[in-house]
């Protein structure tokens, strides 16, 4: 498959040089040339097949050939070795657990898939690739351990102090080896921009192959779309109008359900949930698309002021308002809320969310009042743990540390602090 840039500028390219790169030359995100939809049995028949099997379908025809069937059967078999249960709380509210991975949150199989693809494509180069990742929280610890001794992969994470949790803190400074974890003084915004001005910067460039392992790059987000065809093979025969409602900050995950729709998933409608940074919200209320800094929640990996995948939610519905808007709803939710609905979610159906969950509940409920046919399915996109400060302060209740947190919570933090863009370059160029 080839991939073009949505600024039509740069040249169309290939699944490997859209990984290697993560941003085209002209700053486009990449957008696969064409989206063939799967043969509808696939969909009839899809409760037969294993989910290594959905996935490797799925996935193909954005990969192929560059990445051989047998080699691509493997990827995708030890990105998926773990659960994705959807759980019923009401007749019509359920929800599907991302967090069943290594780090507890959804991240981890997009990370995961991403860091196999460019080893594959890292075998017999000799020049190392360095991925910058900038991370609200979970996609840091995600990629850390997706990418942890991956040969001739070195990572370096920028996360905003105090504003991630503990637990997320521990998951992406701890590891060692090839994962070096930078804390900086300031906002997520600030460390994405640290890491766009790298992309950018010519001297860095000519200097060491720079690449991102967040949703931008389309290793990391299109294996995404698995997750709703999981679920969609849990509930197919239960109900008839499925609905997801996705907790969303910069849109990776729901625009993947958008192409597994494409694929011919039958989707109903989907939902983007979301906290106070509310773009797209007041977006499809009012037309105009205006970005805002981002403010600091409770559902922190949501706090993002300007998601940079709307851009594909447009070119996937040809930058056409009505037509988007009649396959998206959103809503936004204060912290306040939130933790009202982490209680409510508790004291009716004794179901521990977390407040991503919390906020994607919400969302389904709202959607709900007028649409009460629909099954929605919120995305509980990590493990309550992860949050233990927000859930605890609202449930009366201890949750057990799961052994993936066990085993990362005591560990020291390694770190080094950086507080502006000149202090990066440094670093980077010192490696
Ligand atoms: C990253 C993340 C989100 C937001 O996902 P996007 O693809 O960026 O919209 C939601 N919840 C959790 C827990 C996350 O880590």
């Amino acid at each position: 498959m080839n991939y073009y840039s949505l600024n039509n500028i740069a040249p169309n390219t290939t699944f490997e040089t859209a990984v290697i790169k993560g941003l085209a030359p002209d700053k486009g995100l990449y957008f696969p040339e064409n989206i063939t939809a799967l043969d509808p049995s696939f969909f009839d028949t899809i409760e037969t097949l294993s989910n290594e099997e959905i996935a490797y379908e799925a996935i193909k025809q954005f990969i192929s050939p560059e990445i051989p069937e047998a080699v691509l059967k493997t990827i995708v078999s030890e990105t998926l070795n773990f659960d994705f249960p959807v759980v019923k709380l009401t007749d019509s509210i359920s929800t599907l657990e991302l967090f069943h991975g290594p780090t507890m949150a959804f991240k981890d199989v997009g990370a995961r898939f991403m860091a196999r693809c460019l080893g594959y494509f890292n075998k017999n180069n000799s020049n190392e690739v360095t991925v910058l990742v900038a991370t609200s929280g979970d996609t840091g610890g995600a990629v850390a351990n997706g990418f942890l001794g991956v040969r001739g992969v070195r990572v370096v994470i920028l996360y905003p102090s105090g504003k991630v949790s503990n637990i997320q803190e521990k998951q992406l400074t701890t590891l060692g080896q090839n994962i070096t974890a930078l804390e900086v003084e300031g906002t997520f915004d600030d460390c994405q921009d640290m890491v766009k001005k790298a992309f950018l910067d010519e001297e860095l460039t000519s200097k060491m192959q720079l690449t991102s392992a967040n949703s931008i790059n389309v290793a990391r987000w299109l294996p995404q779309m698995f997750y709703f065809m999981f679920a969609y093979k849990q509930l197919k025969n239960k109900y008839k109008d499925i609905v997801f409602s996705v907790p969303s900050g910069n849109f990776g995950n729901v625009c993947a359900g958008m192409i597994a729709q494409k694929l011919g998933l039958p989707i109903k409608h989907f939902i983007a949930s979301n906290n106070d940074n509310n773009v797209v919200t007041r977006y499809l209320k009012s037309t105009n698309y205006e970005p805002k800094p981002s403010v600091q929640t409770v559902s922190n990996a949501m706090d993002v002021g300007n998601p940079s995948n709307f851009i594909r939610i447009q070119a996937i519905y040809d930058n056409d308002f009505n037509t988007l808007k009649s396959n998206l709803s959103s809503f936004s939710f204060t912290d306040k809320e939130t933790k009202e609905a982490l209680e409510e979610i508790y004291q009716t159906t004794g179901y521990v969310a977390d407040p991503h969950g919390a906020v994607g509940y919400l969302g389904s409920k709202s959607y709900l009042t007028t649409n009460k046919e629909a099954h929605c399915v919120f995305l509980e996109t990590a493990h309550p743990t992860k949050f233990l400060d927000v859930v605890e302060s609202v449930i009366d209740i201890d949750i057990p540390l799961p052994e993936q947190i066990k085993a990362v919570i005591d560990k020291t933090k390694v770190a080094t602090a950086v507080n502006n863009y000149t202090e990066f370059k440094a670093f980077l160029t010192q490696l």
